[in-house]
């Protein structure tokens, strides 16, 4: 007897799906050096990468990857607790917390798990998470997972934050604000400095989830918190290994308690296998050479404030944002799609961001810059966005 297949409801959710402009597929792609891609064998710029410094493909950072593979192996092999952590893993957690001046840091398998597990270890039942409305799905994932109390506040309001504070004041066991330090899709940062205020004057913990701050902002680098001069007042701070440093996996920094509790309590370290020793030891060179080389970030910086008054020039209103995001605001997805396809056909790789990344009507491009781009591949995009938005009547 023919039995149904339990999965065949996928085929029509799928074309639904497809229908409404929100389809992804994964292309295959090379990076042939920083700034730049190769797609079916022609070369692209790339505006749609993370690799904030450049380092990604920076030869020293390459070798170190090679030599901690010759010297570990290639896979970690194990958790943390059990055999995986080994050296490396320990040397490069020791360099992040005096990178980010705190008394301990640990590391996660990713980004998305050190926020997932980190939340999820800090708050449960009885608990409230503060958490602003554009926050990457991480925060949002890790606040659900612990099943404490969701309240979610308007983008950057601080002012909105206070009302429900004072609202629920006396109502919750432990509350902890969570927010991205530099919005991914957005590029600009929150007010951290009010956010700080805040938990100070209802005694909650702050998270601040760095993962597009650590090596961009700040006058050291050290991301957001450093940028808006309160980084010693959050009291967990989260990065990733994975843009600025130009590798794989994520990290907490803070104090020695906190950090001995995320080892007994947050899950995904405690159940995934190590990142590998080469991973590892790949950020630690990389976040020595963005210390040792601040013109990465400047240059990074420059560029954007150059492309932000050069898109301003040519009547582009603009979202607000700092550093090296750059969203332009399109509305729906299908006309996102059309322009990033329009682009790719120029030499350009310029990713449109789609709902449920972003809020439905805010389909946008994310332009996202590089210390390694040159002048001329800005001034290459400037061109091409005026042209292609000259022609469709924008
Ligand atoms: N937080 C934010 C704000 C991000 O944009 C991302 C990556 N998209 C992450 C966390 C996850 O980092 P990772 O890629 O290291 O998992």
């Amino acid at each position: 007897m023919e039995r149904a297949d339990p999965l065949a409801w996928i085929a029509a959710e799928a074309d639904e799906w497809s229908r409404r402009g929100l389809e992804r597929r994964l292309v295959p792609r090379r990076a042939p050096s920083p700034g730049r891609l190769a797609q079916a064998g022609r070369s692209h710029i790339n505006f749609g990468s993370n690799d904030y410094l450049g380092l990604a493909g920076d030869r020293r950072v390459v070798a170190a990857a090679r030599g901690a593979a010759e010297a570990f192996g290639w896979g970690a092999g194990a958790s943390p607790l059990v055999t995986g952590w080994t050296e490396a893993h320990d040397d490069l957690a020791e360099s992040l917390a005096r990178f980010e001046q705190a008394e301990a840091a640990v590391l996660f398998p990713t980004g998305y798990a050190a926020n997932l597990g980190t939340i999820a270890a800090l708050v449960g039942k009885g608990d409230a998470v503060y958490s602003d409305r554009l926050n990457h799905a991480c925060l949002i994932d890790g606040a659900r997972l612990s099943r404490a109390t969701i309240r979610i506040y308007s983008h950057n309001d601080a002012g909105e934050l206070e009302a429900i504070l004072t609202h629920d004041r006396g109502r919750f066991r432990r509350g902890l604000i969570v927010t991205d330090g530099v919005f991914s899709m957005d590029g600009d940062l929150a007010p951290l400095a009010d956010l700080a205020d805040l938990a100070d004057r209802f005694g909650l913990a702050l998270l601040v989830d760095e993962a597009h701050g650590t090596g961009v902002f700040g006058p050291d680098g050290r991301g957001a918190g450093s940028e808006c001069g309160v980084a010693d007042r959050v009291h967990v701070r989260v990065g990733t290994l994975s843009k600025a440093l130009g590798s794989m996996g994520g990290f907490v920094a803070g104090s020695r308690i906190l950090i001995d509790w995320l080892i007994n309590h947050a899950r995904p370290l405690i159940y995934s296998t190590a990142p590998p020793a080469a991973a590892v030891s790949a950020a630690h060179e990389a976040l020595a050479i963005a210390q040792a080389e601040p013109w990465r970030r400047e240059r990074v910086r420059s560029l954007g404030s150059r492309l932000r008054q050069n898109l301003i020039a040519c009547g582009f209103e603009l979202h607000p944002s700092d550093g090296p995001i750059v969203p332009l605001m399109i509305g729906e997805p299908e006309r996102a799609m059309a322009l990033a396809k329009a682009l790719h056909e120029h030499g350009l790789v310029v990713p449109a961001i789609r709902p449920p990344t972003v809020p439905s009507g805010t389909a946008r491009l994310r332009i996202s810059l590089s210390a390694a781009h040159t002048d001329e591949e800005i001034e290459t995009l400037v061109g091409a966005l005026q042209s292609r938005f000259r022609s469709k009547g924008t």
